[in-house]
């Protein structure tokens, strides 16, 4: 049986499959999104400042029936925003943009050379005084995190990074995992170009589960906690109906051989 969340190092609970909203329009389309997210079993969603649809990410929250406390929402600082005290000033316009008081997961979007340390003495900052219940990174390479430890008084709890199965990221899943930092995957469906794959449709028809199911309990299986995004009701309901089947190690193996170190997205290390 899998538990439908993960204890960050600090206890938080941060539920195994969330939704994401890249892409996803302000205003109708993403109050519905968010909405039949909710409504569907689904408690974290993953937003950005540079999404431009934190308003409808809250209002979608508040026309929820779920009480905010039981909803894990993630937002993100962006790379124009990085630098100590223009980190303060961008927490507090995300806060008011998503009409909370606090978030659950605060996390540096990318890596900006010269500036993420500045910006992590912010988040820390954000993080003692409650209004953010966790922080991470994302898009953090090993060298970038070494770097963050060595002046980091609070160590980032989650790191979400490009994750599916034609770039499985093992070798940073596995330092991170020594670290103790949460792996958190975006573009879980390879931004739905996998989902064709001969191989997760047939492994789908042993189970009964579609090829997107397929990956996204391969991730929960990894310990990897996933965000797929859709604004369709029927496929945001498929996503997150996973819970009750379990991947043989035989297919978990299958699955990871389809690895192709391919990026879909920027390279980390020159992503400006
Ligand atoms: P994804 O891998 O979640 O794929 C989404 C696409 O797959 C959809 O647009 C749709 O075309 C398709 N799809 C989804 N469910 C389907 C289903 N059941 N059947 C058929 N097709 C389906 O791609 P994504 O949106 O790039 O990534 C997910 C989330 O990750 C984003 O919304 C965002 O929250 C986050 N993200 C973060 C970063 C970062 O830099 N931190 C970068 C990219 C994405």
């Amino acid at each position: 049986i899998l538990k439908k969340t993960k204890t960050l190092t600090n206890g938080v609970e941060m539920p195994s499959l969330g939704l994401g909203v890249w892409r996803v329009e302000d205003g109708a389309e993403a109050v519905d999104s968010v909405k039949w997210a909710l409504e569907n079993g689904y408690r974290l969603i993953d937003t950005a400042a540079v999404y431009k649809n934190e308003e409808g990410v809250g209002e979608g929250i508040r026309q929820s029936s779920v009480p905010r406390e039981k909803i894990f929402v993630t937002t993100k600082l962006w790379n124009a925003d990085q630098g100590y005290e223009s980190t303060l000033k961008a927490f507090d316009t995300s806060l008011s943009k998503l009409g909370l008081d606090y978030v659950d997961l605060y996390l540096i979007h990318w890596p900006v050379t010269g500036k993420y340390k500045e910006s992590w003495k912010a988040m820390e900052e954000i993080y003692k005084s409650g209004r953010a219940k966790a922080i991470g990174v994302s898009n953090f390479q090993e060298h970038h995190i070494e770097e963050l430890l060595e002046t980091a008084t609070v160590h980032p709890m989650v790191n979400q990074i490009e994750l599916h199965p034609t770039m499985s990221q093992e070798p940073l899943r596995n330092y991170l995992k020594e670290k103790k930092i949460q792996v958190e995957a975006w573009s879980p469906l390879g931004q739905g170009k996998t989902l064709s794959n001969p191989k997760l449709i047939e492994i789908g028809e042993n189970y009964g589960k579609s090829a997107a199911q397929i990956i996204l309990r391969w991730h929960l299986q990894h310990d990897v906690i996933a965000i797929p995004k859709s604004v369709h009701q029927e496929r945001i309901k498929e996503n997150f109906n996973i819970f009750d089947f379990e991947l043989t190690l035989e297919d978990m193996e299958q699955i990871d051989a389809l690895n192709e170190n391919k990026r879909i997205g920027p390279d980390p290390d020159n992503f400006d």
